[in-house]
């Protein structure tokens, strides 16, 4: 089975080219998401987060607080990394339990939508590599009019992420999202045709 990558910066449409895919058949497999498992009430991770962060970071009803968490992981560098050293090796754990399954039902691709792709090295990992592109302020200009954040939060979070040059440049195919989403089709053809050919 193959493993697809879809990367873009926030707001690019990543989500929506995704959609587009599972409706060509295609199981997808979100990072987010699996970021959000892994710390469901009940999950190992919790116990751990509560061991490191303080016991207060859970709730009474044992769902994690992800504020208080929020505010004691992101003071330094260090305290990120503990985090990231709980929640990483769960959040592998469980996408690759996902490719499993998505293998043993049969797909000969698997999507997997992942905002951090080049970031992370992961694209390493993948058979192809597909970044959706959007200038910043065509991004900006959607996540402020369709999902009401405000603008000084989402360039907060774009600088955050690697610039678009150091995207561009991981990506075997570029998806080209600045104009309308009608525009999309053709290309997520084409894309389906290089999946099936690899
Ligand atoms: P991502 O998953 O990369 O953050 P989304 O797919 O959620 O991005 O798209 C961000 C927002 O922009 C959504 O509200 C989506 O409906 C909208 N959007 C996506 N593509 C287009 C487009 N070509 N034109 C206008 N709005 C779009």
């Amino acid at each position: 089975m193959k493993i697809i990558g879809l990367t873009g910066g926030i707001g690019s449409g990543k989500s929506t080219v995704a959609g587009m895919l599972a409706d060509a058949g295609y199981p997808v497999v979100d990072a987010d998401r699996l970021a959000r498992d892994v710390v469901e009430p009940g999950q190992p991770a919790l116990a751990e987060l509560a061991a490191a962060f303080g016991d207060d970071v859970l709730d009474d009803t044992g769902a994690l607080r992800r504020g208080v968490l929020a505010s004691r992981a992101f003071v330094d560098k260090q305290h990120t990394e503990l985090l990231n050293s709980i929640t990483h090796p769960r959040i592998q754990e469980l996408r690759r339990r996902r490719f499993a399954e998505a293998e043993a039902a049969g797909a000969e691709a698997v999507i997997y939508d992942m905002p951090l792709l080049v970031e992370q090295g992961a694209d390493r990992e993948c058979d192809l590599v597909v970044v959706v592109d959007v200038e910043v302020e065509e991004r900006v200009r959607r996540l402020v009019e369709h999902r009401g954040l405000a603008a000084a939060d989402v360039r907060r979070r774009i600088a955050q992420q690697s610039d678009d040059e150091t995207r561009r440049a991981a990506a075997d195919v570029i998806i080209d999202n600045n104009g309308a989403v009608s525009a999309l089709d053709a290309q997520v053809q084409d894309l389906v045709a290089r999946i099936q050919g690899l």
